[in-house]
């Protein structure tokens, strides 16, 4: 088994009532996340490990004063990758209703994995949910892709030290509101990117957590956490 760890900082509980679990609708998803998943990725049913997770994580969706930290572990192919995205996205989804909203924002969401490889498995993810249109009520799922982009804001980035640091810092510095990335470019980001802006991060996932363990990463780890608490002080002492 794999495991995978979810923090949404800060988050309340709710009194939502539980939902039919076998469908999305029932776990609470928002119906336009629902067409989106059906129509663009031929996604219709969750899977047991997002019939899971997506109460425990979406029951936070408000801001409020408890922190919850959900710890995810499942099988390779099992639909984890959905499990912590779906939530994140149905978190900043409203925000793409505020006029004033773009990408300097900074970043909001951190998904930390292994390597590269698992990393850009994410991203594309991430990218294909990050397609999803608006639409009025009256149309159509199959009609979903002729609005303007919902989330034209809500960009992703993949940092892998796969491309050259200054390239890497460019696109930090115009804002990248989710950000995948492997964990030693996200601490050098963290220590030396003075535009890299995490003063409204709300959401850290570590993806194949144990097995950042395994490869020696916790220091690591320790150091981001560390990084981004830092700059989260910084940022609220500036405001
Ligand atoms: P993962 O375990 O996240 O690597 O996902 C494994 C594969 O399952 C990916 O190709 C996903 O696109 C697919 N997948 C994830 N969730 C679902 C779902 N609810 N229904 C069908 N396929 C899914």
């Amino acid at each position: 088994p794999e495991t995978s760890f979810a923090a949404r900082i800060p988050a309340k509980p709710s009194n939502a009532p539980l939902g039919d679990s076998s469908t999305f609708s029932g776990l609470g998803l928002d119906p336009l996340i629902i067409a989106h998943l059906q129509s663009k990725m031929e996604i219709s049913k969750p899977t047991s490990v997002q019939r899971a997770a997506l109460p425990a994580i979406l029951s936070d969706s408000e801001d409020g004063a408890i922190r919850r930290d959900v710890f995810i572990q499942s099988q390779t192919g099992s639909g984890k990758t959905l499990s912590y995205l779906l939530p994140i996205i149905q978190d900043l989804l409203p925000l793409s209703s505020l006029s004033y909203i773009d990408r300097s924002i900074g970043t909001l969401a951190i998904i930390i994995a292994p390597t590269r490889e698992l990393a850009k498995q994410i991203s594309d993810v991430l990218e294909a949910l990050l397609t999803m249109r608006l639409r009025p009520p009256d149309e159509t799922p199959d009609d979903a892709g002729s609005g303007p982009r919902l989330t034209r804001w809500l960009v992703s980035g993949l940092l892998t030290g796969g491309s050259t640091r200054t390239h890497e810092k460019a696109r930090l510095r115009k804002g990248v509101p989710i950000l995948v990335s492997t964990p030693g470019r996200l601490l050098d980001h963290l220590q030396n990117t003075t535009s890299f802006n995490v003063g409204k991060c709300r959401w850290l996932v570590l993806d194949e957590a144990d097995r950042l363990m395994e490869l020696g990463f916790e220091e690591t780890i320790t150091g981001i956490i560390k990084g981004l608490d830092g700059r989260r002080k910084l940022a609220m002492q500036a405001d």
